[in-house]
């Protein structure tokens, strides 16, 4: 297959409804990159010419930096825009935005922003390819991908692995592009988490609840953990930070139910103390945190690659 059809698609908008071969295809383009990250001479010319802007709407360090570095290493000519969302008239902000973008000649844009649907919203109006860099608590695909990348780099695959998502799930669009991911590539996901911080229905996304971390952790091949997203609350989910962590937050004493070679893993930023403790975020031997930084990287370089091997053609 040419690097143009693995991935039939103009834009990266999540990850529901993408097939396994292209999800696995994304990923054997990325294990290269990873090499090729590693070695002396990383400056490439892929995409020597085009124009990548980095449009956030939303506070952002590593993804927009992941990105930054990404196109970066591939040649093209990178720009970061960093917008405030205004409260009020975000639809003819987002248009605004678009029809600029149209005037500039932008090959990639990549978008980051607080609202679950604007990152859709923007695709349809511009003529460029666009990755949803996570749109409210909706998607954020390139996370979903980098994390399979890197079990599946540690564990060799990801079909039959026993997956246990924990803590914030109600807000996290890490955690709804991992379900999508995970479940199209038989993993079993399984979500931890109290009540309140659970969407409703959770079972209809194809996973299996728990409130205990214990029972939801017990015999599983990996351990996500997510960060509490403060400020997605608008009301108290949680009694106490206190009391969170002695619940559901992940330390060496609740991660013994697990498998004894379970990868412990968090998509930053981290609130230590209350979803991880810290020294075990930091223990080499069990955290892949580090690792899924590094694997961003080239995970983000081979999906600006294949979009923009498919600007000339006339996918949807
Ligand atoms: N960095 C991830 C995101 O943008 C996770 C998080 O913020 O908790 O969704």
């Amino acid at each position: 297959m040419t690097r143009e059809t693995i991935f039939p698609h103009r834009h990266l908008l999540g990850i529901q409804g993408l097939a396994p071969t292209e999800i696995s295809a994304l990923l054997d383009l990325s294990d290269d990159y990873v090499d090729k990250n590693r070695s002396a001479d990383r400056k490439m010319t892929t995409l020597r010419g085009k124009t990548v802007i980095n449009l956030f709407f939303e506070n952002s360090t590593r993804t927009r930096t992941s990105f930054e570095l990404a196109g970066k290493r591939l040649g093209a000519d990178v720009i970061n825009m960093q917008v405030s969302a205004s409260s009020v008239a975000k639809g003819e902000t987002l248009i605004d935005t678009a029809m600029t973008l149209n005037a500039m000649h932008v090959d990639v844009l990549v978008v980051r922003h607080p609202d679950s649907g604007a990152v859709k919203l923007l695709s349809d109006k511009v003529n460029c390819a666009v990755i949803n860099g996570g749109d409210g608590s909706h998607e954020h695909p390139t996370q979903a991908l980098l994390d399979a990348l890197t079990i599946r780099r540690r564990k060799g695959h990801l079909d039959g692995l026993t997956v246990a998502i924990c803590g914030d799930v109600l807000h996290s669009r890490v955690a709804r592009s991992n379900i999508h991911l995970l479940n199209t590539m038989g993993a079993q996901v399984r979500v931890v988490a109290p009540r309140t911080l659970l969407p409703s229905q959770a079972e209809r996304l194809g996973v299996e609840v728990f409130h205990d971390m214990r029972r939801g952790l017990a015999d599983v091949d990996i351990v996500m953990m997510l960060r509490v997203q403060h400020e997605r609350m608008l009301g108290s989910f949680i009694p106490s930070i206190r009391e969170y962590f002695h619940f559901f937050g992940l330390d060496y004493e609740k991660l013994a139910a697990a498998k004894p070679d379970a990868l412990i893993m968090h998509p930053g930023p981290m609130n230590r103390g209350v979803e991880i403790d810290s020294d075990l975020a930091d223990d080499v031997e069990r955290s892949v945190i580090r690792e899924q930084v590094e694997m961003g990287v080239a995970v983000r370089m081979a999906c600006l690659e294949v979009l923009t091997a498919n600007l000339q053609k006339d996918f949807r």
